[in-house]
This record gives C-alpha cells, structure tokens and sequence, in this order.
C-alpha cells in the first residue's frame, strides 16, 4: 500500500518541482536557483501545482478504477474530458483527441495524428501516464496488453510502447520490493522478450520496428554520465526521458535525490521529474517524499486516495 501510493506522490512532486522550468536549460535554471530543491511554482503554474503528467496519469489511474477489466473506454472519457480544461498538453495527445472528436474509434484517431502518419508519435506522453497500469496489475500479461493499449490511445508508435512496457515493468519489481538494479534489469528482458514475442493487441501499433539505438541506449544507462543525459536538446523523446528518469534513480540513494537529479536537468523537467518520481515512491515509499513537497502538492488527497484504490485493486486482481 504504502509504495503504490508512494508512486503516486512521487510522481506529481516530481511533476511539480519540474513544472516552472520546463523547457528552460540547465545553465538558466542554475544561474537562477542554483539547485532547485523546492516547488516553487512559475509561469502559468502556482507552487504544488502539476502539470498534464500528473493529469493523465490521474485520468488512466481512475479509469482502471473504474473498469479494470478493459479500462480503455473509461481512460479515453477521462482524457477528453481533462483536455477541456487543461492548461497544457502534448501535440500528439492533442491531436489525438482531436481526431477521436471528430468521430471514429481511438484506434483511427490514433494512426492518423500528424506524428504517427510522420512515424514521429515517439513523444512521452503516452509514457508519462502509464504508471497506474504498474500499480493495479501484478500479472504480467495482464501489465503489458493495458499498457500497450493505453500508449496507442494516442501514441501509434512502437517506441512508445515498449518504453511504457519497460516503465511499467520496472516500477511493479519495485513495488514487489526489489532493488533499483535488480528491477531494471529484469526489465529491460521482460520488455526484450515482449518484444521478440510480437503485437500483444489488434488494437495498438506493436512493439517492432524499433531503432536500433533502442535497446543500446536503454541497456547502457549506467554507464553514461549525468551531462549526457537528454542529449537531444529537451525535445520530450520517450526513450530519452526513461533513460534519464532510470538513471536518477540507479544513481541515487533515496528519492529526494533521484527527483531533484531529474528534475534539474532542467529541458523535459517536469515529466524527468515525474517518471524518477513514481519510480522513487515504489521503491522508497511515502515516507522517503519530504513533507515540505507534500504539504504544498495540489489535490493531494485526490492522488493518496487514488493510490489506495490502486493498491486495493491490485491485492483483488492478484497476479
Ligand atoms: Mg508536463
């Protein structure tokens, strides 16, 4: 329980923390605050305030909440009806929803964003919701078809689903106790094997073609340094961000330093921030989040009490 709600905080502080310096770049942020080490709150964003990562993630948490056993019809409502009043959100989600508007089913409005048609829809908005699929389920096969299908919901690219398959994976061996090591090892080999195996669903875009830096870059974390992080210049790539948020994490010895590593990266802060940040709930659990980060976080008690339902729901499916 303790570690499924932890995800869930970990992830909107790490969003908050990250949410004024988005798009900033390192030396700005350094000239400005040194290290950022507290939600500060900027631009059109109030201290504690998160962004569109907390906000989907809440939309897919909720959703699975709702009909666990084919969440994707209630996820889908949620994102639409969030995206009325959201104050940012990613082009291809964007594009997405717009299509799905205009009539058809998820699958049509996915394909044919202007990103997929591209074979450009690699961006991490997919990954930066996926998160609640780790924590309700504990059985694998179960793990990987939800989080292929709600990655195609809007992002009809194979790289983002193996990188929310790959998220996923890793956060649920955290939760089941293992070490940051240990679980992101074992994976990168669930995903690999996921991915050897083939499409999971009809309704997604499957986990081959990928680049052939896929696996190199997500297999060598450890052994890149911080400043190579986010090499391509805070463009939002999903692989990009994993390799950042796994590499805060491995390199950290709790989850305040795993979130401010990320988060002062600066570029993609915000979603750095919050995929190190569900990462360091599950494996550091409530207790590691500094209560000064939570007693500022917006609708706190809307993300804890989601994260119960989460951990209820994960001991009644089993796995
Ligand atoms: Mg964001």
């Amino acid at each position: 329980m303790d570690r499924v709600v932890g995800a869930m905080l970990g992830l909107a502080c790490g969003d908050a923390l990250g949410a004024p310096i988005e798009f900033m770049d390192q030396l700005t942020v350094r000239r400005r605050y040194g290290k950022l080490t507290e939600m500060i709150g900027g631009g059109p964003w109030q201290a504690g305030e998160w962004t569109d990562d907390t906000g989907t993630t809440l939309c897919v948490a909720e959703g699975i909440l709702e009909d666990a056993n084919d969440p994707l019809p209630a996820v889908g409502r949620r994102l639409l009806a969030w995206s009325e009043s959201a104050k940012v959100a990613g082009p291809t989600v964007s594009a997405a929803l717009a299509n799905y508007r205009h009539g058809g089913d998820w699958v049509q409005a996915s394909r044919t964003t202007p990103q997929a048609k591209a074979g450009r829809a690699t961006g991490n908005g997919s990954l930066m919701r996926s998160l609640p699929v780790a924590l309700a389920y504990a059985e694998s096969a179960k793990l990987l078809v939800e989080s292929a299908r709600l990655s195609a919901l809007t992002h009809w690219d194979s790289q983002a689903e193996v990188c929310a398959a790959v998220y996923c994976l890793w956060v649920r061996g955290l939760v089941e106790g293992s070490s940051v090591e240990s679980a992101w090892a074992a994976a990168l080999s669930g995903a690999r094997h996921m991915a050897a195996v083939g499409s999971l669903s009809p309704e997604t875009p499957g986990p081959v073609p990928l680049p052939d830096s896929f696996w190199r870059r997500l297999e060598g974390v450890t052994t890149r340094r911080y400043e190579d992080l986010q090499s391509s210049g805070y463009a939002g790539y999903c692989v990009e961000c994993l390799e950042a948020a796994a590499w805060c994490c491995l390199n950290a010895e709790g989850a305040e330093q795993a979130i401010l590593d990320a988060v002062n990266l600066a570029g993609v802060s915000d979603t750095i921030g919050a995929l190190a940040g569900g990462a360091a709930g599950a494996r550091w659990g409530t207790g590691a989040l500094p209560d000064r980060w939570l007693e500022k976080l917006a609708e706190r008690e809307r993300i804890e009490k989601t994260g119960h339902g989460l951990a209820r729901l994960r001991a009644s499916l089993g796995g």
